[in-house]
């Protein structure tokens, strides 16, 4: 049987910890989590914009061409990549 890594009980078979401290763990990391990602969203449209603005790609922020990239918030590159991933 091992030992719950926090309150030192033994913990659930299976896991590191015992059932209470997994289900407090579980809803703090949750709530970090969602913290971070909204955190993470406002940044990175702050940094697009700032780009969009600067007229540089707003993935990379490198130079865009004139020509491929008319019309684009991306540049080449990153249009090619974002595609391929999907
Ligand atoms: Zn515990
Ligand atoms: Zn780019």
């Amino acid at each position: 049987m091992k030992i719950c890594h926090d309150c030192a009980k033994s913990s659930k078979p299976g896991y590191s910890r015992c059932q209470k401290c997994l289900d407090l763990h579980s809803a703090q990391e949750r709530k970090y989590r969602k913290r971070d990602i909204e955190k993470y969203r406002i940044f990175m449209k702050r940094r697009g914009d700032e780009r969009i603005d600067a007229g540089l790609c707003r993935s990379c922020g490198g130079l865009k061409d004139p020509d491929a990239d008319e019309g684009y918030v991306d540049c080449v590159n990153c249009r090619l990549r974002l595609t391929r991933r999907i």
